[in-house]
């Protein structure tokens, strides 16, 4: 598994990470049609090669390593590789 986004993120969308991942797999993207409706961002944790490049730009400080997520947000593993039908 891979690095997850958490509720921080919710309300905010700022998308540095989007720009920050080499290997594009946080979605869905400022142009995408489904930015405006999307309540986050999600990573896909198939694709994610666990770089932790996306974690120090996030000006909220929603990302984590699978091993260090918040259990308060435990939840969120499943709500990131949902999003991707995983
Ligand atoms: Fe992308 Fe690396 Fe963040 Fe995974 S850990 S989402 S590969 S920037």
């Amino acid at each position: 598994m891979a690095y997850v986004i958490a509720e921080p993120c919710i309300g905010t969308k700022d998308a540095a990470c989007v720009d920050a991942c080499p290997v594009d797999c946080i979605h869905p993207k400022k142009d995408n049609e489904k930015f405006p409706s999307a309540e986050q961002l999600y990573i896909d944790p198939v694709e994610c090669i666990d770089c932790g490049a996306c974690v120090p730009v996030c000006p909220v400080s929603a990302i984590f390593a699978l091993d260090d997520l918040p259990e308060k947000w435990a939840a969120y593993a499943q709500t990131n590789s949902e999003y991707y039908g995983r």
